[in-house]
């Protein structure tokens, strides 16, 4: 069903849809030097006044989906272990006001170590916080040095230690390979720290030099690792984190069995999401839109909604107009096509692939019909497999996984 054929004003009975909610906190001790992320410093008034914007838009947002049950949260960032404890209840108080939360529903915070301590943690798991996500990049002081990083490998593990203690039983730890100045051997070592905590969920990506950090504005200054050695260092990855129980279910994440991130996976499976706060970007019924990334303007968005609820004037406007004419960005309805390319290039990026039957059902043609060729061909070179319904990337295909979801765009 398209949403911008539906107007968006009360509850639309029938039955509940899965929604997920990412809540975007933009604030950081200070910038990491690799990030071109939405974050930076703030003081405390700055991350209360953001807080409140985020009730509101909350709020008023909630109004829109009393058909959806939420099954994930997400505060991510950013830091949002920065904000005082109480000013995180409150976000997720506020969803659960207005939203109908399921009682399972994974809940993740993101936290960087040295930013939270044990009382924190304990009030997290009072809020029903249930998953925490580390940042740690790496367990050589000298490489979190080099790309700013604020803490130590000391800092983590005590961070890790609080966190377990508290209560998380989900844990996931963030890596990352290709780090100024890494070695394999110090990378090794780095996973062989952490699989050696026995975390649930271990994400670990490659390090991308973007434009305008100061990694890349200074890069003549440090050693990267070469071509091969990246190469080697991804090949590691999965071979340690395998060997230690770890199985890898997308292309940069591991997770003991039953420990995979069912929020990342809605991003992947396309299922429904809507996020909150400065720069967020949600997908609701085939529907793609992003909050400004000013903060200004992200205010002025939230008084557009409040003042369209309150009159009233923004009902029997379709789902799209409404988006438009409160402030939002890149509001994008998606063509059949446009649903069809994302449901291969971000379905494959799971390594139990993408269901045949379930692209049947949804675009009423066979994905066979629609992508036979390249499936084919690639099938021919050892890069996509079949098994029963589902189509995958073999280990090869993973290698060149980019070049293959180029190809599903038409
Ligand atoms: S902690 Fe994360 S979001 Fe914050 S500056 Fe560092 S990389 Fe960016």
């Amino acid at each position: 069903m398209e949403a911008d054929a539906e107007t968006f004003c009360g509850r639309t009975g029938g039955s509940m849809r899965e929604l997920s909610i990412y809540i975007h906190i933009p604030f950081c001790v200070r910038k990491c030097l690799y990030c071109d992320f939405l974050s930076g410093p703030a003081c405390e008034e700055e991350m209360k006044n953001y807080v409140n914007l985020l009730l509101r838009e909350i709020k008023e947002q909630s109004i829109l989906y009393g058909d959806h049950r939420v099954v994930s949260i997400f505060l991510g960032g950013g830091t949002p272990s920065l904000l005082p404890a109480q000013e995180t209840g409150w976000i997720l108080g506020q969803i659960r006001d207005g939203f109908s939360v399921s009682e399972d529903a994974e809940i993740t915070i993101e936290c960087n170590p040295g930013t939270a301590m044990a009382e924190k943690f304990a009030y997290y798991i009072t809020c029903g916080i249930n998953r925490l996500s580390i940042g740690l990049q790496s367990t050589d002081d000298g490489e979190l040095e080099r790309i700013g990083r604020i803490h130590s490998y000391g800092d983590f593990l005590n961070t890790y230690e609080m966190a377990r203690e508290a209560g998380f039983r989900n844990i996931n730890v963030d890596l990352m390979a290709g780090l100024p100045g890494q070695s394999l051997a110090s990378y090794r070592k780095t996973l062989e720290r952490v699989t050696a905590l026995s975390p649930e969920h271990i994400s670990a990506y490659s390090l991308i030099l973007e434009e305008g950090t100061q990694l890349y504005v200074n890069r003549g200054s440090y050693t990267f690792p070469g071509e091969e050695e990246d190469r080697e260092m991804y090949e590691l990855t999965g071979r340690c984190l395998g060997k230690a129980g770890f199985h890898r279910y997308e292309i940069s994440n591991y997770a003991r069995e039953g420990w995979e991130c069912r929020h990342n996976k809605v991003y992947w499976r396309r299922g429904d999401y809507v996020g909150f706060g400065l720069g967020a970007s949600s997908m609701v019924r085939n529907v793609r839109w992003k909050n400004p990334e000013a903060q200004a303007a992200y205010a002025a968005c939230v008084e557009k909604m409040e003042e369209g609820m309150k009159e009233r004037g923004l009902c029997g406007m379709s789902f799209v107009e409404m988006l438009r004419r409160t402030g939002r960005c890149e509001v994008q309805a998606l063509t059949p096509q446009e649903q069809m390319e994302e449901f291969m290039f971000l379905g494959l990026r799971l390594t139990e692939g993408v269901d045949s039957e379930e692209f049947r059902m949804h675009f009423g043609e066979t994905v066979g019909e629609v992508y036979g060729k390249q499936i084919e061909s690639f099938e021919k070179q050892g890069l996509l497999e079949r098994e029963g319904r589902r189509i995958r990337l073999t280990p090869r295909g993973i290698d060149v996984s980019n070049v293959i979801f180029a190809a599903f765009l038409f």
